[in-house]
């Protein structure tokens, strides 16, 4: 974006250009899931009059997800090329206020430069009582190095990533164990949303661990046992941590250049993402905002416009709170907005409304009415404030309540949409009814 607007932009890449989301996880979990999803299909296949089997072939998926990221990854090189972006593979860290100095394979490189953009992203958090050793014990970004379905996979953290791996292997045929710290999968979210996806897993064979809090994993002679605070204790073959991530800051020189971090290491950014240093912004997981890819390429525009001096033009900040997200389980789950329970922790008035897909002819007609969409808007003026979404393409459908949160639409602008029958679609309308 800054180079399309007319800057000269130095990208410096220690890995590949793309990021974490490329290699390790949007774009891989999302490719696993999908198969997954097409071994679900051929099992149900039978319910709907047709005989069909499905026989996993790890290398040939392998070879898909390698694919995938290699377009992926010539698309956006391709891309950084045609805006003269400049692309360095190297290390960098400050060496001054305005100075990074970028390891390459053929020395160190100094580029002076009048704005800096810190985007280093983060990496899974490795708590001290769990050795993980990339083959029985593994963080998210090993799992993907598995090479056969494991026997029994118990997935330690409940919250998105946790939820999504666990979908995942169960999916492709491992068996899993959920540990899940509190009463609920998912804590963050609305509390009924939840409670279709636990009944999902449930149903699929998922074993759920509530309100144990893992404290210690050991590995056997072939596989490994998940110690919890409440005694329980859980053996499979493998163990995935999934329990959040930490920030790229350290070893960067963010202290020669004097840009602040927080005490959870995350770069302090105000609304425009710039840092307590006037020229240099950050943009990301390092940001320590919503750690989400859409909001990461959001900042990054939004970034590029305000060194550019665009600022000035009519402009909108960014606001998290308006951020749509997804969870890539069966079923999906989406949200976006203010939620329920928050409204009511506020103590603010709103209007709540719940359609079950239940009542949605394309749901029947396709065999799957898991799930609702949930509506809230302003009681007074009809705006719409929030939404969520469980059930099948919830990732998708999302995308009509985002555009009427951030644009301050009306239910009765949902209402007086011509849609699409039969549509998933219409239960977003019956819900602003
Ligand atoms: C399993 C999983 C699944 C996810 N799925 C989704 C999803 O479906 N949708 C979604 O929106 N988000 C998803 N996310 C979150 C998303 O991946 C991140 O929010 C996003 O990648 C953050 O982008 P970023 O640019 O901040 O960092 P990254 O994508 O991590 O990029 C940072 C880059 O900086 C490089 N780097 C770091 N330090 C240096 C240095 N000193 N010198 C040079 N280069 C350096 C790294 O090599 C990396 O390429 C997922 C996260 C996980 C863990």
């Amino acid at each position: 974006m800054a180079g399309a607007l007319g800057a000269e932009v130095i990208l410096i890449e220690r890995d590949i250009v793309g990021g974490a989301a490329h290699l390790w996880d949007c774009i891989p979990s999302k490719a696993l899931i999908a198969t997954g999803a097409e071994l679900a299909e051929l099992q149900r296949a039978r319910s709907m009059g047709l005989q069909a089997s499905g026989r996993l072939d790890l290398d040939a998926l392998a070879d898909r997800v390698r694919s995938i990221e290699e377009r992926l990854h010539t698309s956006v090189r391709d891309l950084l090329a045609s805006q003269g972006v400049h692309c360095l593979a190297g290390t960098a860290r400050f060496t001054g206020p305005r100075t990074v100095t970028a390891e390459t394979a053929s020395g160190a490189e100094a580029v002076d430069a009048d704005v800096v953009l810190v985007a280093t992203g983060s990496r899974p958090r490795v708590p001290d009582w769990a050795p993980v050793d990339g083959d029985r014990i593994l963080t998210t970004r090993d799992a993907y190095r598995i090479r056969e379905v494991p026997r029994h996979v118990v997935v330690i953290g409940s919250g998105v990533t946790g939820v999504e791996f666990t979908h995942m292997f169960r999916a492709l045929g491992a068996g899993v164990t959920l540990v899940v710290s509190r009463q609920q999968v998912l804590p963050k979210k609305d509390p009924e949303v939840a409670a279709v996806l636990e009944d999902a897993f449930l149903q699929r064979g998922v074993s759920l661990l509530k309100g144990a809090r893992a404290h210690a994993v050991e590995r056997t002679t072939d596989g490994v046992v998940v110690r919890c605070d409440d005694g329980r204790v859980v053996e499979g073959s493998h163990a995935v941590l999934a329990v959040g991530s930490i920030p790229n800051t350290d070893g960067i020189g963010l202290d020669v250049a004097g840009v602040a971090v927080d005490a959870g290491g995350y770069v302090t950014v105000n609304h425009n993402c710039l840092t307590s240093v006037p020229h240099v912004y950050a943009a990301g997981d390092v940001s320590g905002k919503l750690p989400l890819s859409s909001v990461a390429s959001m900042q990054g525009r939004k970034i590029a416009e305000h060194c550019m001096g665009l600022h000035n033009r009519p402009h909108r900040h960014l606001d998290y709170d308006k951020a749509a997200s997804a969870i890539f389980t069966d079923p999906e789950v989406a949200d976006v907005g203010l939620a329920e329970a928050e409204a009511f922790a506020s103590g603010r008035k709103i209007r709540v409304t719940k359609v079950p897909f239940s009542a949605n002819a394309k749901s029947l007609i396709e065999g799957d009415p898991r799930g609702f969409v949930k509506i809230i808007s302003d009681p007074a003026t009809g705006v719409v404030l929030g939404g969520s979404i469980v059930g099948q393409s919830a990732a998708e459908l999302i995308s009509v309540l985002a555009v009427a949160v951030t644009n301050n639409l009306k239910v009765g602008d949902i209402l007086d949409s011509l849609l699409v029958h039969p549509a998933l679609a219409e239960s977003l309308a019956e819900a602003s009814s």
